[in-house]
């Protein structure tokens, strides 16, 4: 069988759309206004994924505050933010380049998610004529919407966590029903969970573990079959061409994040410094019976913070590379991140993100042409 390949789910946003987002936020313009524009960008990303030959889509989630944020609030500045919820939370992460984002935090119950992906997929759905798929947060990242050590007044940490846990279990749920073919639970805190940066407090807590035990609560409501199609992605981050935990071993996450019982993990890779040596590991660590599914791993082959493009003979050598040490049957290609996970972002290193955008695309075509390649050459 081919080797299978799929992107992780977001696109820059449009100049456009940017400046209309802050027009809402400033009260100049309203939501059908808006609206207009996160759907002409979503239209534009699918015609233009589908062009570049990739067997599966996304909307590039431009109807999304963030992969993190979007069920909490409809802008990162906090406009339409949802109940119980204060904007001046811990940091999420500090970027390499200085830059920092921070969540909202949790002021009490009970705690809900005012959108599901499943609101932005059904909108989306009749512009594609390939399958879709669709990225959801996962509920180690919302966690950290409880403040760090106070116990909230009539709202316990474990009265949140199950709430929290039954509205990860609907996200996922709504995704497949309204008909994703794929949904894959973003992850990036796994990786910064083991940074230990002083500024940054909970990265300091060994998090990693619990992170993978609340998740699995959620990844265990799921059949084997179920999860066959239901995936994790790790990073060590990717807003404004910057990351947050790349100088984080893979060693400190890997035996720890293929605990999860998920049926396939989207990894950066393409950026590492030592790829050969992480794809060691991930057929160390990797296991081909996870309850029940056997756990296929899509190594990044595309660096989205890159604004060069990679040729499809870089993609396929990468993937042979790859081979010698994953099994062939649980071995994808995939882009190391979202081309960009957060709604503003200039992409700095790539000039604009209408630039941007054009390079993703370009960027992706290598990607799936180079699969192609690789299976040729592996006799796949
Ligand atoms: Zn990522």
């Amino acid at each position: 069988m081919a080797i299978p390949t799929e992107n992780v789910g977001s696109l820059p946003r449009p100049a456009r759309l940017q400046q209309m987002i802050a027009a809402y936020d400033a009260g100049r313009v309203g939501f059908e206004e808006l609206a207009a524009e996160q759907d002409a960008a979503c239209k534009d990303s699918i015609e233009r994924m589908e062009a570049t030959g990739a067997p599966i889509v996304s909307d590039g989630e431009q109807r999304a505050s963030s992969f993190a944020t979007y069920p909490i609030t409809d802008t990162l500045a906090g406009t339409g933010l949802a109940d119980n919820l204060a904007a001046d939370g811990q940091y999420f992460a500090i970027f390499d380049d200085g830059h920092h984002r921070q969540l909202p935090r949790l002021t009490g119950g009970p705690f809900r998610y005012k959108t599901f992906a499943s609101d932005y997929l059904a909108k989306s759905l009749p512009y594609a004529s390939k399958p879709m798929k669709q990225a959801v947060i996962a509920p180690s990242m919302l966690s950290l919407l409880y403040p760090l050590d106070e116990e909230l007044d009539g709202y316990p940490r474990e009265q949140f966590l199950n709430d929290l846990c039954d509205e990860a279990e609907r996200d996922i749920r709504q995704a497949f029903a309204t008909g994703a073919a794929r949904v894959s639970i973003d992850f990036t805190e796994g990786r910064l969970a083991a940074k230990n940066d002083p500024r940054n407090p909970w990265t300091g807590r060994h998090m990693l573990e619990q992170f993978v035990e609340l998740n699995n609560r959620v990844i265990d409501r799921f059949s084997a079959a179920e999860r066959v199609n239901l995936g994790v992605h790790t990073c060590p981050g990717g807003d404004m061409d910057s990351v947050h935990s790349a100088d984080v071993d893979y060693a400190e996450l890997l035996p720890s994040m293929f605990k999860m019982n998920a049926g396939y993990f989207l990894m950066q890779l393409a950026s590492e410094q030592d790829k050969e040596r992480v794809y060691r590991l991930v057929g160390e660590h990797s296991r081909d019976d996870a309850n029940g599914v056997p756990q296929v791993c899509f190594i990044g082959v595309i660096d989205p913070l890159n604004p060069t493009v990679e040729s499809p003979d870089q993609v396929a050598e990468d993937l042979v590379t790859a081979a010698r040490y994953i099994p062939t049957d649980r071995l994808g290609a995939t882009d190391d991140c979202g081309f960009s996970p957060f709604s503003i972002d200039n992409k700095p290193k790539h000039g604009s993100p209408d630039f941007a955008r054009d390079v993703a695309f370009r960027k992706i075509a290598a990607r799936v042409q180079g699969t192609d390649i690789a299976s040729e050459r592996l006799g796949l």
